[in-house]
């Protein structure tokens, strides 16, 4: 899930663009000229852009090197020009992928994905809370020397106690951040999935607690054992 930026001006083109993300759970936003979108970038700071070189009042080209001076985003170039001339300069202007149209949408989704997989990668991000470590760029969690096999649930739900850990999160909390689901309707969602995240911590919530805390009546809290 991330915020994509699409600059285009081909109004059918970039309304498909943007539809399409938007079914794979991104956010979208668009602009149809170069200025426009440049503002929109610098103002939004989105995650990843889709880009066309075509546009009514920047050449592409130019355009992405003004993005490159402003932004470490992954760029996904999409146009009609094929040249060998455009595409090594678009490279050289810091592109990291380059499409020539149409581009059908799995793999739109395909490029998309990987990109920003590998800029998350990059950016390194770890949380430590005593001896979990949680990997938020490749998703995983080591705690102390083996690696947790945590569904993508309890990856998130673990991953936002331990933003805060030390804290209590309420579990109306959990459910809105980790579900993105209105308050009311977290039920036993949240309840489920803690107990499994436990068994998987080696815990259980009446004994041998030792990262994750119940507070009856607040919610939970994540927290490393005394040393
Ligand atoms: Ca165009």
């Amino acid at each position: 899930m991330a915020n994509i930026l699409v600059i285009e001006d081909d109004q059918r083109i970039r309304e498909l663009v943007c539809e399409h993300l938007a079914r794979d759970g991104h956010s979208a936003s668009s602009e149809a000229n170069g200025l426009d979108g440049l503002r929109s970038l610098t103002a939004d700071e989105p995650d990843a852009l889709v880009l066309d070189l075509g546009l009514p009042d920047l050449d592409g080209i130019d355009l992405l090197r003004m993005v490159r001076s402003v932004a470490e985003l992954p760029v996904l170039v999409l146009t009609a020009r094929e040249d060998e001339e455009t595409i090594l300069a678009a490279f050289a202007e810091g592109a990291d992928d380059y499409v020539v149209k149409p581009i059908s949408g799995p793999q739109l989704s395909a490029r998309m994905a990987a990109l920003l997989r590998r800029g998350s990668a990059d950016a390194v991000d770890t949380i430590t809370v005593g001896d979990l470590e949680i990997l938020l760029g490749p998703r995983q969690v080591k705690f102390g020397d083996t690696m947790l096999e945590l569904t993508a649930k309890e990856f998130d739900m673990l991953a936002y106690l331990a933003a805060r850990h030390g804290t209590v999160v309420s579990k109306e909390d959990l459910h809105a951040a980790v579900w993105k689901a209105p308050a009311g309707t977290e039920g036993r969602t949240v309840d489920v999935h803690l107990s499994n995240l436990r068994k998987k911590l080696g815990e259980t919530a009446t004994s041998e607690v030792r990262y994750l805390h119940t507070v009856i009546g607040a919610g939970v809290r994540l927290q490393a054992p005394e040393a």
